[in-house]
């Protein structure tokens, strides 16, 4: 379903006391301050050994809602030191990112292996948060949209309408993330408006009316407005500013 939608993404930040105080202070907020109705989905992404005390924070509401950051493409099985989409069903997560372009940049993850990882995640019963974006090398050569077209159809358009109802997807130009340099509104409506005419063209109008698209790249409380104004752009995936309580609130409350 098509939603008001922001996910913190932690990253490798955070200590065990940090993270609980940081929860205990996005969730005090939202409570106490009020959002767009209905309120957006807000879901949070630890790293892995602070999930469960993360969680604990949240509650059973759903919203705030828990999200990973990553996970093991096998379901089960002798791989030391890995994680699987089970496991962080069990302690809690409904979310889990795939396809950031710091996991196919530094961990080499390309759209099979990203294709195999969504259904793995799918049939542990978390939601997907797809990740597409171009670098500035190919938007300079004018190719984000075949790139992105590429990403789309190599590592998602292989799920069925019910798969794909489950999944969230975000348009994070790599130029954009983590470097202070935004998209403008317009860039990003641009590539929005790409992405759901590819979802349309894969599936149909319906679904793709259906599908919510976050942007993602040095958003912030300052920028967030401007860019959730933007007809197709339904939200925010929030690095940096999400480690900062309000801030990320602030972001929530920008629709
Ligand atoms: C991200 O890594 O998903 C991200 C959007 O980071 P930042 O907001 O820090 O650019």
């Amino acid at each position: 379903m098509r939603q008001n939608f922001v996910a913190g993404n932690w990253k490798m930040n955070l200590t065990l006391p940090e993270a609980q105080a940081l929860t205990s202070e996005i969730v005090q907020m939202l409570h106490d301050e009020p959002t767009s109705v209905p309120a957006p989905q807000v879901v949070l992404c630890p790293p892995f050994p602070l999930l469960l005390a993360v969680g604990r924070l949240l509650g059973e509401s759903g919203n705030p809602a828990l999200g990973a950051q990553n996970f093991h493409e096998k379901e089960s099985g002798a791989y030391t030191g890995e994680v699987s989409a089970r496991q962080l069903h069990s302690v809690g997560c409904q979310y889990v990112i795939l396809g950031h372009s710091e996991r196919r940049q530094h961990f080499r993850e390309d759209d099979a292996l990203l294709a195999q990882k969504l259904k793995t995640a799918l049939a542990a019963g978390l939601k997907p948060i797809f990740c597409v974006g171009e670098s500035l090398e190919t938007r300079e050569a004018n190719e984000t949209f075949d790139f992105i077209g590429q990403q789309l159809a190599a590592g998602l358009f292989h799920s069925s309408k019910e798969e794909l109802s489950q999944v969230v997807i975000a348009y994070e130009p790599i130029w954009a993330i983590g470097t202070g340099r935004t998209a403008s509104s317009q860039q990003a409506q641009e590539v929005h408006a790409f992405i759901r005419g590819q979802v349309a063209a894969a599936y149909d109008a319906q679904v793709a009316a259906d599908t919510t698209i976050l942007y993602g790249g040095s958003c912030n409380a300052q920028n967030a407005r401007e860019l959730f104004s933007q007809p197709d752009v339904d939200g925010g995936l929030i690095g940096g500013a999400s480690l900062k309580s309000r801030d990320f609130v602030e972001i929530i409350k920008s629709f």
